[in-house]
């Protein structure tokens, strides 16, 4: 068993698909062990996207993950990281296959509904970014 970070972003939420992001979360089978509403400022935004910092794109991923709520939690299952990959589908909502969170909730490149960490080393150090140790279960 191990585990993933997660946050629903801020398009997600605006649209209302924070329920039923999180019920298609738990019916694949993981299991919430931290969970919160909260938003990012701009610096916090441009710390947890750091590795970004080079890209076109940087500007605009600061300015959008830190326009409005997001719900920021921890994920536990047995290949977390990897399984929440294939249940959240391609960056890109065109690429992403049917069935996905992004296929069905994503509306752009940029506002593409989910984030999921991409290595058993970031989920840790995203989800400490996020969470206390006494939010952590
Ligand atoms: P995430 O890290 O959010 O799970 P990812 O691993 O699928 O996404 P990355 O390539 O790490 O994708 O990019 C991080 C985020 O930056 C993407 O989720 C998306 O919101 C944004 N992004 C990536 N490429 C572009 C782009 N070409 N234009 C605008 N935004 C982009």
């Amino acid at each position: 068993t191990n585990r993933t970070f997660t946050m629903i972003k801020p398009d997600a939420v605006k649209n209302g698909h924070i329920g039923s992001i999180l019920a298609m979360i738990t019916n694949a089978g993981f299991k919430i062990t931290s969970l919160k509403l909260t938003q990012l400022t701009v610096s916090d935004a441009e710390k947890f996207y750091a590795i970004h910092s080079e890209r076109p794109f940087f500007g605009e991923l600061v300015a959008f993950m830190s326009s409005g709520p997001i719900v920021a939690a921890i994920l536990e299952k047995e290949n977390a990281v990897a399984d929440f990959r294939t249940l959240i589908g391609a960056t890109n909502p065109a690429d992403a296959a049917e069935g996905t969170i992004r296929k069905l909730y994503a509306t752009s490149m940029g506002e593409n509904a989910v984030h999921g960490s991409d290595s058993d080393e970031n989920a840790a150090i995203e989800g400490a970014f996020h969470f206390a140790g006494r939010e952590q279960f």
